[in-house]
């Protein structure tokens, strides 16, 4: 069943880094994994909450409810500039699948009225709702956290397996794709760990990877929704720091980007 509202915490106009062209991209609220690092803290609960102003330091409340018709309306203000630059509608999170059905009404609806569509999502799924959605996808955005799967488990609270499954399967659908690594210092940035990356995306037929080196980007936001952040203190890893990492995959016959 469709579902024609849900809870989003953000909507960007005019960003350029989140798939072709200039686009809007909508931040659906509601995330199933836990990732120390993550940089959008407020993006992980389901539900709308309380996060102090970065600015004036007061209470606000971050999330709220939309419909399908009101995103739509939103997004299509810059279409001028989505047509001429190749741009479009981007949705993000949190979790896009943690709302399946308005995340689906949302694409459905803009695939409707003529936009090119991104998603980024962990891939963390059924392979049925995946296979679902990304019909009305044309560009993906996701990542791979850790290749082995009591690692990713520990750490960011869920199983790899559906992950890696429907990664491949959106590789074998000629998906316009950007698979990512976020490189996380003590917790994937060994050269073995590179090696193990590697070859599993060699066994998957996967030939292009993109590295994230780790930054404390979202640390502040940590501290404006009254919770710990785990990674104080750990250093941010820059390009430089990721050479030989890189060079393990391209000597994988893996093409390896910053
Ligand atoms: S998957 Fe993304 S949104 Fe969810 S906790 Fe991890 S970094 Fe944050």
């Amino acid at each position: 069943m469709e579902q024609n509202r849900g809870i989003i915490f953000n909507i960007q106009h005019f960003s350029i880094h989140d798939g072709p062209g200039i686009r809007t991209t909508v931040f659906l609220k509601g995330c199933p994994l836990r990732c120390p690092w993550c940089s959008n803290p407020e993006s992980q609960r389901a539900n709308p909450e309380k996060m102090l102003d970065a600015v004036t330091k007061k209470e606000t409340i971050t999330g709220e409810e939309k419909t399908v018709t009101e995103i739509i309306d939103d997004v299509l203000k810059d279409v001028d500039f989505y047509e001429e630059s190749g741009g479009g509608l981007t949705l993000s999170g949190g979790e896009i699948f943690a709302q399946f059905e308005f995340a689906k009404a949302i694409l459905k609806a803009a695939k409707e009225v003529g936009l090119h569509t991104a998603i980024e999502t962990t891939a963390f799924v059924e392979h049925e709702k995946f296979v679902d959605l990304i019909q009305y996808v044309d560009f993906i955005y996701t990542d791979l956290k850790h290749y082995n799967t009591l690692k990713h488990k520990k750490v960011v609270g869920v199983n790899n397996h559906l992950i890696i499954k429907n990664i491949h399967y959106a590789f074998a659908q000629n998906k316009t794709i950007v698979l990512r690594i976020p490189v996380i210092p003590n917790f994937n940035d060994s050269l073995n760990d590179a090696e193990e990356f590697a070859s599993l995306f060699n066994s998957l037929d996967i030939d292009e990877v993109q590295l994230l080196p780790f930054h404390q980007f979202g640390e502040n936001k940590y501290k404006l929704l009254g919770r710990r952040y785990e990674m104080e203190g750990i250093k941010a890893l820059h390009p430089e720091d990721l050479y030989d990492y890189q060079q393990v995959f391209l000597d994988h016959d893996i093409h390896c980007y910053f």
